[in-house]
């Protein structure tokens, strides 16, 4: 669906894309990483609305800088911030979008109320857009990006600022909207429980690098043997002992996550904690899920 070939990306002084390569295939994808991880100036590009400071891309088999028009027509855009009119009741302001993206006033209207229909809003979407709540605004901005029937949509942060019940609303409107349409989706998130409900891959970015690209379903049975370690003393220098003994500890839990190779490992963590004058509080095997990998990829 996206193919992006060492993208770089500088703000200035600020490289927010750092020679990123990826193969984004077509289905639900998430792009998972924490604030500033670079998602949302990689979808900015994908989207046309930026331009690379070197590198290559590709969005639906098409290369944005040669074909910008016809891409935009095949692709949805849901911005993370408020963007809709206040004054337009949600009939309106969708028909409006429909219009702007070359669409007759007939099918714009009839595809504005079917889209409605599948958001379940019923007199509201007479009502003004200001007296929605903050769930029903959400949704609002997700018809817009829906309404041209687009190949593919963009979904920037599209639970931010939600509260649990939205937020799990929310998902369920665009899994629900998504399959009556058969859309790909492209969902930009820094929360891992969005793209386990949504998606079916998910790449996760960091620092403007791609840390990972996986299956979801794969992800989340994927269970790593490791020893969670507690230790009294310098940290940093237990780190360092153990770094000696080619073991990569990192936080997890109350305190560290050793990787277990065999019982071994137990003898090179003691041994460590003695040469680093640490005390040994916690030494326990267990297995880390998703949640873990994911705070792993991006510590
Ligand atoms: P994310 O969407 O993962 O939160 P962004 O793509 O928004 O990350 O930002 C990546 C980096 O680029 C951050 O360090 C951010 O501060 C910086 N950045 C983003 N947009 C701009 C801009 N218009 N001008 C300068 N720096 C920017």
């Amino acid at each position: 669906m996206i193919e992006a070939r060492n993208v770089i990306k500088k703000y200035g002084a600020v490289t927010a894309l750092d020679d990123f390569t990826v193969d984004i295939p077509e289905g639900k994808i998430g792009i998972l990483g924490p604030n500033g991880a670079g998602k949302s100036t990689f979808v900015k590009i994908a989207l046309g609305l930026i331009r690379t400071t070197s590198g290559s891309i590709t969005v639906l088999g098409e290369d944005l800088d040669r074909n910008t028009v016809d891409i935009r027509r095949k692709i949805g855009y849901m911005p993370e911030h408020d963007c809709i009119p206040n004054s337009m009741t949600g009939v309106e302001f969708l028909i409006e979008m429909g219009l702007v993206t070359g669409m007759s006033l007939q099918s714009a209207t009839q595809r504005t109320h079917e889209i409605l229909g599948h958001l379940m809003m019923g007199e509201e979407k007479y009502r003004k857009i200001e007296e929605y709540s903050g769930g029903m605004r959400q949704k609002i901005k997700l018809a817009q990006g829906l309404i041209h029937g687009p190949e593919v949509i963009f979904l920037d942060e599209p639970t931010s600022g939600l509260d649990p019940k939205a937020r799990q609303e929310m998902l369920e409107t665009i899994n629900g909207l998504t399959e009556v349409s058969g859309t790909n989706v492209l969902l930009s998130t820094h929360i891992l429980q969005d793209v386990e409900t949504v998606c079916d891959h998910v790449i996760i970015v960091n620092n403007g690098k791609l840390q990972m690209q996986e299956n979801v379903k794969k992800l989340m049975q994927r269970q790593t043997d490791v020893i969670q370690v507690r230790i009294g003393g310098s940290t940093e220098d237990f780190v360092k002992q153990l770094k000696k003994s080619g073991i990569t500890a990192t936080s997890g839990g109350r305190g560290l996550h050793v990787p277990y190779v065999n019982d071994k490992t137990f003898e090179q963590i003691v041994d460590s904690a003695v040469k680093s004058n640490c005390q040994l509080y916690e030494m326990e095997r267990t297995t880390v899920t998703m949640d873990n990998v994911y705070l792993e990829v991006v510590d």
